[in-house]
This record gives C-alpha cells, sequence and structure tokens, in this order.
C-alpha cells in the first residue's frame, strides 16, 4: 500500500510535517511546499499510486471531488479569481514526485502564471489521425 520510499507516503503515515487543509477517508490535501501563486495546494489518495494511469478508480473519484472542495474554498476564502487544476503523468510532462496528486493553483488577476504554450490552429489532418488514434476501441 505505502512505498517507504515515497515523500507522500511519509507524510499520509505523518512522518514527515505537512500543512494539512483536507481529509477524508480516501485522500489527504497539503500545502505544496514551493507554491506557484497563494494557497496552491496538492490532493494526493492516501493510497500510494505512481500516476495518473495506476490511480485506484475511486480514489481518483475522491481526489476529484477534494480539488472541487479546495477550488471552492479557494474562491470564497482567498478570494481567488479562478482555479487551475494540474497534473503532471510520467516524468516528461513534468512529474517529479511519483505519488498521484493533483495541483489546486488558486489563479489572481495579474498573477505571473503564463500557458507552457502558445495556442495556434493545429493541422487538421495530423488533428484528425491523431483523433482516430484516441477513439479507435
Ligand atoms: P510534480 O512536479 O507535479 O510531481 O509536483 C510535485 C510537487 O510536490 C512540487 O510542486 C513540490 O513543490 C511539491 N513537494 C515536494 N515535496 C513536498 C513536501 N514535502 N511538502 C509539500 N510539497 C512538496
Ligand atoms: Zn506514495
Amino acid at each position: 500500500m505505502a512505498d517507504p520510499d515515497c515523500i507522500f507516503c511519509k507524510i499520509v503515515a505523518g512522518d514527515i510535517p505537512a500543512t494539512i487543509v483536507d481529509e477524508d477517508e480516501r485522500t489527504l490535501s497539503f500545502m505544496d511546499i514551493a507554491p506557484a501563486t497563494r494557497g496552491h495546494a496538492l490532493v494526493i489518495p492516501r493510497a500510494h499510486a505512481p500516476d495518473l494511469l495506476s490511480v485506484d478508480g475511486e480514489d481518483l473519484k475522491a481526489v476529484a471531488l477534494a480539488c472541487r472542495r479546495l477550488a471552492g474554498r479557494a474562491k470564497e476564502r482567498l478570494e481567488a479569481d479562478g482555479v487551475n487544476l494540474i497534473n503532471s503523468c510520467g516524468a516528461m510532462a513534468w512529474q517529479t514526485v511519483f505519488h498521484f496528486h493533483v495541483h489546486v493553483i488558486p489563479r489572481y488577476e495579474g498573477d505571473p502564471l503564463r500557458l507552457p504554450w502558445d495556442p495556434a490552429p493545429g493541422d487538421p489532418e495530423e488533428i484528425a489521425r491523431a483523433a482516430q488514434e484516441l477513439a479507435r476501441t
């Protein structure tokens, strides 16, 4: 269940400190030590799973609901203007801690965060080819 080398499992076990802001039977939410904005929190399942592809389905649902709770509180209590939920799946996608987690990042008008890509129209044929692969059952 727990991975002895996993820093987030150690937080779940209470072996290393964290500033916990929400918890339920399946999830724990705590402040990120390197916040992108004021109120940046992480939501994790208590049970260890490395990433989005391996996390238990019921845990994933519980994490989603916890994310929504925190997003609502960020808007109500921190007066955030919006919220980003971010999950990185795999090292190539910037994942650095391999215990599934979702970043709940409150957004404020004028904050310095920017999209990491420049949205621009794509090649329709290539979009269609990728779609075919994704839609194949
Ligand atoms: P990611 O790069 O998506 O895997 O996110 C990992 C996040 O965990 C980073 O934003 C780190 O700042 C955060 N982090 C790492 N160690 C801790 C810790 N002990 N307590 C709180 N946040 C942490
Ligand atoms: Zn873990």
